[in-house]
């Protein structure tokens, strides 16, 4: 059974491509069979895996305006293969223009979806790389997900911005997708030096820790993140034993472990 996952925060620069890249690779290095769709029109994960966005000539806006308008084309055409074992399927700039098409199209909210409902036999896990905003991609993605991981940094979480997000999937699942689920909010760029980061972290599993799972794996901020994207790789790939790669792995068995605990409860339901 796929599970696909949105990594979605509508506030820019708190590691939702990184997390993507680096969660995606780890469960790679678990066995599973992954893609990683860049849905977002900057294309920073197709650039950061190495690929050029200018040079990408099928990619998601390709496919969704394939879908918008009833072309055929072979559903695995826009896939490219990263060489850390994971498939991607990219991005570029005319990603925003197709936005822009999204909003007069037929079932709009679902274009994605149907897409990925061709090919998602193909994978174990599909993460959706998600763009800063709340726009119509967000929507087809989050339509298109069985759950949501949230990467904030420590200090934003108890911002105005998670009750809009939290909103947000709370319309898509009444209105699209009544099975969607925020699977965890993963606290990124977690500076241990920080004053009150210890503080701050243990509050926010006092306030929120009941109703939603907040991951106990912290990406700690570190210069390698940084780079691991400049060089086109993941941070296995450029520091195997760092403290980051560290995280993303624990982040990445917690995400199994959630997996399984999901199917064992549906089957028990499925029997009773
Ligand atoms: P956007 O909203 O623009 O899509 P994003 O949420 O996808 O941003 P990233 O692109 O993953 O965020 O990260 C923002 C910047 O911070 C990047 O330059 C990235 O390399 C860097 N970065 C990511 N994670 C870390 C970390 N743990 N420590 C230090 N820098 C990091
Ligand atoms: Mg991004």
């Amino acid at each position: 059974m796929t599970k696909i996952i949105s990594i979605c925060n509508q506030k820019g620069g708190v590691g939702k491509t990184t997390t993507t890249i680096n969660l995606g690779v780890g469960l790679v290095g678990a066995g599973f069979r992954v893609l990683l769709i860049d849905a977002d029109s900057q294309a920073n994960l197709t650039t950061a895996m190495g690929f050029d966005p200018e040079e990408v000539t099928f990619g998601l806006p390709e496919v969704i305006d394939g879908i918008i308008n009833e072309q055929e084309f072979v559903t695995t055409d826009a896939v490219l293969s990263h060489k850390e074992g994971v498939d991607i399927l990219p991005s570029h700039i005319g990603l925003s223009n197709t936005e822009v098409r999204i909003f007069s199209a037929m079932n709009r909210e679902r274009l994605l979806r149907t897409y990925l409902e061709k090919i998602k036999y193909e994978y174990d896990y599909i993460l959706i790389d998600c763009m800063p905003s709340l726009g119509m991609m967000t929507i087809n993605a989050l339509t298109a997900s069985d759950s949501v991981i949230i990467p904030c940094q420590p200090h934003y979480l108890s911002a105005r911005g998670l009750e809009q997000l939290s909103h947000t999937i709370a319309k898509v699942k009444r209105y699209m997708n009544p099975d969607l689920r925020i699977e965890g909010i993963l606290l990124t760029m977690v500076d241990n030096r920080g004053k009150f980061v210890k503080e701050i972290s243990s509050l926010l599993r006092s306030q929120y820790g009941e109703s939603i799972n907040i991951y106990k794996s912290e990406i700690p901020l570190s210069v390698r993140a940084a780079e691991s994207s400049a060089e086109g790789r993941s941070i296995y790939a450029h520091d195997k034993f760092g403290k980051v790669a560290n995280a993303y792995k624990e982040l990445t068995k917690e995400v199994i472990h959630g997996a399984e605990n999901k199917r064992r409860k549906n089957k028990a339901e499925n029997v009773r």
